[in-house]
């Protein structure tokens, strides 16, 4: 496998990185991650944009324009013939020294990987997940912002090591006012009488890009679709409940702390929707050329 490591393409066993990197550090630093379909990127410039903003948002400059890193993004898929796979785009703040300050580190380090990922066995896709709720809470938005995203997931990994503890899989975590916010590395849904309902970003989520075309797609078949405040009763009530998110794309959730969902097995209309998703996924992108 070849990485691109700012702006050059090396071989896997060369792509280093310092142990004074403040990204290892103290989790300094921002990433994406992004999927190609049938040999396109999908969705690449709101991938990037997103990058550019959580950098922005931690006082970290970038220092190549976002036209570069889009063809580095494009260059590193066509070394690695990553036709259809996951792309991880990571910026670290860069060698400091053992202190904090962030800006005595004078080079961010710019990392491309172009891979594969399984998030969830394929089964599920059939059957549905079932998770918890996590009693770790979702970072609160005036620590660090669930908006960005960070190099620091612990407080996901957190809410990870709870639902694996559980024998689940995965884990819906709550904000500080213990409302809904997102699952650990996804955006949820909960369906009730074919009314699609999302927390909205305020609650403490990542702004998925996944979550934006799937609500756009609804909004296309007809449903209504509702930015607002959930609590855990919306989730075990609802007629359907899913997750979006790139690796996952869209994955139905039947139980919930040991609560059936709906009918116990993936939904009419999260079906539905996982259908379009994947097909719209799958129809556009940047080419890998
Ligand atoms: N929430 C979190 C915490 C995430 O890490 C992700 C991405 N894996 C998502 C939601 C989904 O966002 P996107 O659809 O942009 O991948």
């Amino acid at each position: 496998m070849k990485i691109c490591m700012n702006g050059r393409l090396v071989p896997e066993s060369a792509a280093k990185i310092s142990v004074f990197d403040h990204g290892l550090l103290y989790g300094d630093g921002v990433f994406e991650g992004i999927r190609s379909y049938n040999g396109r990127v999908f969705a690449l410039d709101e991938h990037i944009d997103r990058l550019y903003r959580s950098a922005k948002a931690i006082a970290l400059e970038i220092p190549i324009s976002k036209q570069q890193i889009t063809k580095d993004v494009i260059r590193t898929c066509k070394a690695n013939k990553t036709m259809n796979g996951y792309i991880r785009l990571v910026v670290t703040r860069g060698v400091g020294t053992l202190g904090l300050n962030p800006f005595i580190c004078k080079t961010p380090q710019i990392i491309i990987i172009a891979a594969k990922i399984q998030l969830y066995p394929k089964k599920l896709y059939d059957t549905g997940l079932k998770v918890i709720t996590a009693g770790t809470i979702r970072n609160h938005s005036e620590a660090c912002s669930p908006s960005l995203k960070s190099l620091n997931y612990l407080n996901n990994v957190l809410g990870k090591i709870e639902a694996i503890n559980a024998g689940c899989i995965e884990a819906i975590m709550l904000n500080q006012q213990g409302f809904v916010s997102e699952a650990t590395g996804d955006n949820i849904f909960a369906v009730t009488n074919g009314c699609l309902r999302t927390p909205p970003t305020h609650a403490g989520i990542l702004d998925g890009i996944t979550r934006k075309v799937v609500m756009e797609l609804a909004t296309q078949n007809g449903y209504e679709v509702a930015e607002e405040t959930l609590m855990r009763y919306d989730l075990y009530t609802a007629d359907e409940v899913f997750l979006t998110g790139t690796a996952a794309e869209v994955i139905a959730v039947v139980d919930i702390d040991r609560r059936k969902i709906g009918a116990g097995q993936p939904g009419i209309i999260t079906k539905k929707l996982a259908k379009q998703f994947t097909a719209y996924a799958r129809s556009v992108g940047t080419p890998i050329k």
